[in-house]
């Protein structure tokens, strides 16, 4: 599959739409994004009313945008039923509340309609294709009350249609990346959702105690997963499999291990996923992995690049610089 045609496609790249106002003594826990806006700070209050959502596009970034408010993403599961006698209502409800921590926590949200349908084939799988009326197509290997294991799949696949994926080969050197990247997707939306509904967002008021089911999900699914002490230490790992990474991009346990890795860092300041919608721009099909996160860097709007410098550095690697950067 070459590269598609509809590279240029518009996503709206949310810059937070906050105010926070914290009146507890010591550090603001603002994220480092939103404190490149911040018009007042003090050790006690922290307020952040910056406020504007941009839509960027290669050729704008450095344009001032105009304000516009995110959208919510459409999301429908276009089949009547979601199998055991399950209503497709309930699935939906369950891929919208993932949409919706993406939005609310991340300020992402994919640009256009996304049908949810289940495969034929025991795996999950967003299209490259769209519908015939535009909207992105996701399909999921679950059925019944597998809420976990949905939202799982679904965090997954949405992840890629935040990345455009449709506009790279499917086969390039680096899709190992994407792919941790979705992984952490995943595990870091099932957390974070499952906080959401224990604290009364769940989409239906009896669902809310299933919030720790998905919290224990992950946590069952990251339990075993190595870690590694510092970023030189993980470099070390991964450039000891990069090869092994660029052979075959869906090893899930390699996959899981860059996640979990990521995790501590989307968890502390979830505005780092505004920067996953530019992974593959202007990606080229055979770069080493130091040049795909130059590349990364160089197509990020100016604004957020050092999102992308600190994912780098979590991971030993540097790319503010025009050097080799091999750690
Ligand atoms: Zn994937």
């Amino acid at each position: 599959m070459g590269i598609a045609t509809d590279h240029e496609v518009r996503r709206n790249a949310i810059i937070t739409t906050s105010i926070h106002l914290f009146k507890q003594d010591g550090e603001c826990p603002c994220n480092p994004l939103s404190r490149l806006y911040a018009s007042a700070r003090n050790k006690s209050v922290c307020l952040i009313a910056f406020v504007l959502a941009c839509l960027v596009t290669r050729n704008d970034v450095a344009q001032q945008p105009p304000p516009v408010k995110p959208e919510r993403t459409p999301i429908t599961v276009d089949q009547p039923e979601w199998g055991e006698g399950i209503g497709a209502e309930n699935a939906q409800a369950v891929c919208v509340s993932v949409a919706k921590t993406f939005l609310l926590h991340g300020g992402v949200a994919s640009a256009g309609s996304i049908l949810v349908r289940q495969n034929k084939d025991p795996w999950p799988i967003a299209l490259t294709d769209p519908a015939p009326g535009g909207e992105r197509v996701i399909l999921l290997a679950t059925s019944g009350t597998y809420w976990s294991q949905l939202a799982y799949q679904f965090a997954h696949e949405y992840c890629h249609v935040l990345t455009t994926h449709w506009t790279v080969p499917v086969k390039h050197k680096n899709m190992w990346f994407a792919e941790s990247l979705c992984e952490l997707a995943s595990i870091w939306c099932l957390d974070r959702m499952g906080a959401d509904w224990l604290d009364g967002g769940a989409p239906y008021g009896n669902w809310k105690s299933y919030g720790q089911a998905l919290k224990d999900y992950v946590a069952e699914h990251t339990k075993d997963t190595p870690t590694f002490k510092t970023p030189e230490a993980f470099a070390a790992w991964l450039n000891s499999n990069l090869d092994d990474f660029y052979a075959d991009a869906t090893n899930r346990e390699r996959n899981k291990v860059v996640a979990v890795r990521l995790l501590p860092l989307f968890r502390n300041d979830p505005a780092l996923w505004q920067v996953v919608l530019y992974l593959n721009d202007g990606l080229r099909r055979d770069d080493d992995f130091p040049a795909h996160l130059r590349q990364w860097h160089a197509s990020t709007p100016p604004v957020l690049r050092p999102a992308v410098v600190k994912i780098a550095a979590e991971m030993g690697f540097a790319v503010n610089t025009n050097e080799d950067n091999k750690p």
